[in-house]
C-alpha cells in the first residue's frame, strides 16, 4: 500500500499516535516480562513497513535485554529487492558494532550495490538500547519525512523500551519480595501437564473475553501461549488488576465452588489455553496435594487483594448511620465478597451516581452490581441471590448429609463429611462463621500462637469445605423441620424445601444483648462476651463493667476482681438473690473491688476506634452515671437458636438440644420425644430424632469455645456415616 506523505506535520502526529499505542503496550511489566521482546519490536517495525512502504525494517537491541542481542527483521510481502531475508541479514552484520564504530558507510554502500538505500536510526541517546534500520529501493528513498519519522518512532521506542525493562525490573523485585508470587505464580511445565488431563486445550483470539462480572460456573483457565488482560469493569470505565502471560492461571475464591466471576478476563495475546471446568478443578485439587496448595493460596490471596483495592463487582452506596447499611456491608464483608462502599454522609459527590441511576435518598442502601444491577435496600438473601452466591444450590436433590448453621461446628461437620465422600449441604443464615465470625482474635484455638481473626478462620474453612464438595446456602433461614417420616425435610424462610437423610444442626447461640446501646460498634473493641484469662490480662489494673445478674456475670466479676482495679457488675433487677448462686453473692458482696450496681441499665456507650466510656442509668432514681472504662463485659446469657425445633426435639429448659445419654426417657410436655424409635441407644452427639444430630453451642452441656465445636463437628460425621448405613 503505498502511503503518501503530503503533510509531514500530519504523518508526524500520525505516526507519533500509532507509537505511543506500542509504548504503552511495551510499558506493560507483565508484556515485557517473560515474552519474547522480538515480538514486541516486530509490532513495531510492521507499523513502519507500512507506513513508509518499505522493503525491509531491521531492529537489534542490544545485550541489555537479555544475554544474547535480539535481532529482529521483517521484510514486506510485496518487496522488489532480490535478496533473500538471510542475505539481508548476513549484509546488516552487527549494525549496532557497526554503527557505533562509525562504519554504517560501508554497508551503505553494499547495500547500494544492491540498488536498496538505508536510513539507520539509533534507540537511546548513544545508541545504547541498540538500533533500527530501514531499507528501501524506492527511488528517492529516504527522504527527509521518512527520516524524521524514523527518528521520532527510535526515540519513542527506546523510552517504551526503557520504561518496560524498568517496569520489569520493578516488578520482578517486588515479585520476589513480596507475596505477589505466590498470588499470580507462574506453573512449570510440569505442573501445567499433570493439570492437561482435567482440561481441554483451546485457542484464544486476540480480544476474546474469556469471561465478565456476574458469569456463573466459568472454568479456571491455565494459560499456554496466551496474555490477558484482568481488569474489573466499573461505572468510570474500567480498572486494571493484573496482566496474566503464559504459565499462570484465572481464578480466584469463588472459581473453586462455581460461583459468578468477579473480574472481566481479555486476550491481549493470542495463543492457546488450558479449560477447567470447576468440578474437574475440584477433582484436581483433591488428587494433586501439591497443585492444590499453588491454586488455593493463589486463589485466596486474589480475594483478600480485590477485597483489599476495592475491587469488587458491587457497589454499596450507604451511610454510616443506617442499620440496613451495616446489615449488607457486615454480610459481604462476612463472606468475603469484595465491594465498594461509598458512604454519602461523606461524600456529596456520589450523589450523582444516585441521579445517574435515579434514585432517591431515601432508598439507600443501594447496591450496585456489575455496573448494571441495582437494588434498594435488598433483604439479605435477595442480596445472596443476586451475587449468585447460591446458584449452585439444587433444593430438587436428595442430600445424604444437610448441616444447619455454617459456625466452627457447622463448618467443621462439612470439611469431615465432603472429605470423607458424603454429599453434603450447608444452610446457614447469615454469613460463614458465626459467632467466631465476630471476634477480631481468637488466640486460644489449637495452632495458632499468635491467634487468629474468626473471620479469617471461617473464610479457610469455608474453602476447604468447598474444596471437598461441600456445598453452602447462604442467607437462608431454616425456619421448619418436617420429621413426619424419612428422609427429613427443612424448610428455608422463602418456603424452599431441603430434603436430607441425615442433619447435623449447628446453629449456635446468640448471647443475650442489652439493646438500649450501640453495643455492636464496640464488639471486637472493647466488648467481651467471655472472662478467661485472656481477658482479665488485658484489663489488669483498669476499670472494667460486667452486665448481668447470673452465676456467669457473678463468675466474671469474681474472676476480673483480682487483675482490675475496680469492678462495676450493673444488675438489672432489685436484687441479686433471685438470679445468682448464694455462694457468689457472699463472695461479691465481701470483696472491696466489686461494686454492685442494681437496678442499672447501660445507657451509651462512646469512643473512637475502641471503648472508652461507658455510662448507665439507674431505673429507680433516674440517675446516670459514667466511668472511662475500655472493657465491658456482657455476661446476660446465650439464647440457643432453635426457636424452629420446638415441639420437634427434645430441648432442656433453656432451649438447648439434648443428646446421647442427656436424652429424657420419657415424654414430657416440653421434652418431647424420648428416644423410642429406635432399638439402638442413641450416639453421642445424636438428638431425640434417629440420624439428626446436634453439635456445638446450641448442644445442652456443650463448651462454649470454637475449639469443642470444631471437635463436635468433626466427631458427628463418624455418627453419621452410622445412620447413613442404617437406611
Ligand atoms: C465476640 C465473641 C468472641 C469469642 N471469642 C472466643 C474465643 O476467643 N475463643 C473461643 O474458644 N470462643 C470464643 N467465642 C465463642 C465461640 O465463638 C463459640 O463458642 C463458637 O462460635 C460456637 O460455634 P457454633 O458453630 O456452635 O455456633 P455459632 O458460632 O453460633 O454458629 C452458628 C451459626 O448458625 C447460624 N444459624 C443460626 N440459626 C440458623 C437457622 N435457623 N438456619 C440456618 N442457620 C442458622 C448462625 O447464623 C451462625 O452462623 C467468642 C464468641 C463471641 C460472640
Amino acid at each position: 500500500m503505498e502511503v503518501p506523505l503530503e503533510d509531514p506535520a500530519h504523518e508526524i502526529k500520525r505516526l507519533r499516535r500509532c507509537i505511543n499505542d506500542l509504548v504503552s503496550l511495551l510499558a506493560l511489566p507483565a508484556i515485557w516480562r517473560g515474552t519474547d521482546p522480538s515480538q514486541i519490536v516486530e509490532m513495531l517495525l510492521d507499523v513502519l513497513l507500512r507506513m513508509l512502504n518499505l522493503d525491509f525494517a531491521f531492529a537489534r537491541l542490544s545485550g541489555a535485554f537479555g544475554a544474547t542481542p535480539v535481532e529482529v527483521l521483517r521484510l514486506s510481502e510485496d518487496s522488489k529487492i532480490n535478496l533473500s531475508a538471510q542475505q539481508v541479514r548476513n549484509m546488516l552484520g552487527d549494525p549496532l558494532a557497526a554503527y557505533a564504530q562509525g562504519s554504517l558507510p560501508q554497508i551503505r554502500n553494499q547495500l547500494a550495490a544492491e540498488g536498496i538505500a538505508i536510513a539507520p536510526a539509533q534507540l537511546g541517546v548513544h545508541g545504547e538500547i541498540g538500533v533500527i534500520v530501514l531499507g528501501s529501493n524506492r527511488a528517492g528513498f529516504p527522504e527527509k519525512t521518512e527520516s524524521l519519522l524514523l527518528s521520532v518512532a527510535a526515540n519513542e521506542a527506546s523510552i517504551g523500551l526503557q520504561e518496560a525493562r524498568l517496569l520489569s525490573e520493578q516488578k520482578r523485585v517486588s515479585a520476589e519480595l513480596n507475596a505477589g508470587n505466590q498470588m499470580w505464580p507462574v506453573l512449570t511445565e510440569a505442573e501445567i501437564d499433570r493439570a492437561r488431563p482435567y482440561g481441554r486445550v483451546r485457542r484464544v483470539e486476540i480480544g476474546e473475553v474469556l469471561y465478565r462480572p456476574g458469569e456463573v460456573g466459568r472454568p479456571c483457565f491455565i494459560l499456554l501461549s496466551v496474555s490477558l488482560e484482568i481488569v474489573q469493569p466499573t461505572i468510570d470505565g474500567e480498572r486494571l488488576v493484573t496482566i496474566l502471560r503464559p504459565g499462570m492461571f484465572t481464578g480466584e475464591a469463588g472459581t473453586i465452588a462455581g460461583q459468578r466471576t468477579v473480574v472481566q478476563a481479555r486476550a491481549i495475546q493470542a495463543g492457546e489455553i488450558l479449560e477447567v471446568r470447576p468440578e474437574d478443578l475440584r477433582t484436581l485439587v483433591a488428587h494433586d496435594a501439591a497443585l492444590s496448595e499453588v491454586l488455593l493460596r493463589a486463589f485466596m490471596l486474589r480475594r483478600l487483594m480485590l477485597i483489599d483495592r476495592q475491587l469488587g463487582n458491587v457497589v454499596v452506596i450507604g451511610s454510616r448511620h443506617s442499620a440496613d447499611t451495616l446489615r449488607l456491608r457486615e454480610f459481604l464483608s462476612r463472606n468475603g465478597h469484595p465491594f465498594t462502599y461509598i458512604d454519602l454522609d461523606m461524600d456529596d459527590a456520589y450523589r450523582n451516581l444516585l441521579d445517574r441511576f435515579g434514585i432517591a435518598v431515601s432508598e439507600i442502601p443501594i447496591v450496585i452490581g456489575n455496573g448494571t444491577m441495582v437494588l434498594r435496600n435488598p433483604s439479605t438473601s435477595q442480596l445472596a441471590d443476586s451475587l449468585g452466591l447460591n446458584d449452585n444450590i439444587d433444593s430438587n436433590s436428595l442430600h445424604d448429609l444437610v448441616i444447619v448453621g455454617a459456625g466452627p461446628a457447622g463448618l467443621a461437620a462439612a470439611v469431615y463429611a465432603a472429605s470423607e465422600g458424603i454429599d453434603a449441604l450447608v444452610i446457614e443464615s447469615r454469613a460463614p462463621g458465626g459467632q467466631a465470625g465476630s471476634s477480631s482474635k481468637i488466640e486460644n484455638y489449637l495452632g495458632f500462637p499468635t491467634g487468629v481473626s474468626g473471620q479469617e478462620l471461617a473464610t479457610s474453612a469455608t474453602k476447604q469445605a468447598q474444596k471437598f464438595g461441600a456445598k453452602m446456602a447462604l442467607a437462608r433461614p431454616i425456619v421448619q423441620l418436617r420429621c413426619q417420616h424419612r428422609p427429613y425435610e427443612l424448610v428455608t424462610d422463602d418456603g424452599t424445601v431441603f430434603s436430607a437423610r441425615t442433619i447435623v444442626i449447628a446453629t449456635g447461640a446468640d448471647y443475650n444483648k442489652p439493646t438500649t446501646v450501640n453495643l455492636d460498634r464496640f464488639v471486637g473493641h472493647g466488648i467481651h462476651f467471655g472472662a478467661t484469662f485472656l481477658e482479665a490480662q488485658l484489663c489488669e489494673g483498669e476499670e472494667v463493667i460486667v452486665v448481668g445478674g447470673g452465676n456467669s456475670a457473678g463468675q466474671a466479676a469474681v474472676f476480673l476482681s483480682q487483675t482490675a482495679r475496680k469492678v462495676y457488675l450493673l444488675v438489672r433487677g432489685a436484687t441479686l438473690s433471685d438470679s445468682m448462686s448464694h455462694y457468689l453473692i457472699a463472695r461479691i458482696s465481701g470483696n472491696p473491688s466489686i461494686e454492685l450496681l442494681c437496678n442499672c441499665e447501660l445507657a451509651n456507650l462512646e469512643g473512637q476506634s475502641g471503648l472508652e466510656k461507658v455510662s448507665w442509668v439507674n431505673k429507680v432514681n433516674g440517675e446516670v452515671r459514667s466511668v472511662e472504662a475500655h472493657h465491658l463485659f456482657i455476661m446476660a446469657g446465650e439464647s440457643p437458636n432453635t426457636s424452629w425445633l420446638r415441639g420437634r426435639l427434645a430441648l432442656d429448659e433453656k432451649g438447648f438440644i439434648l443428646t446421647g445419654r442427656d436424652l429424657p426417657a420419657t415424654a414430657d410436655q416440653d421434652r418431647i420425644s424420648p428416644w423410642t424409635t429406635l432399638s439402638r441407644p442413641p450416639f453421642m452427639l445424636e438428638s431425640s430424632l434417629p440420624g439428626v444430630f446436634a453439635v456445638g453451642d446450641v448442644r445442652a452441656g456443650s463448651v462454649k469455645r470454637v475449639a469443642s465445636a470444631v471437635g463436635e463437628g468433626a466427631i458427628s460425621v463418624s455418627m453419621v456415616h452410622r445412620a447413613l448405613a442404617e437406611l
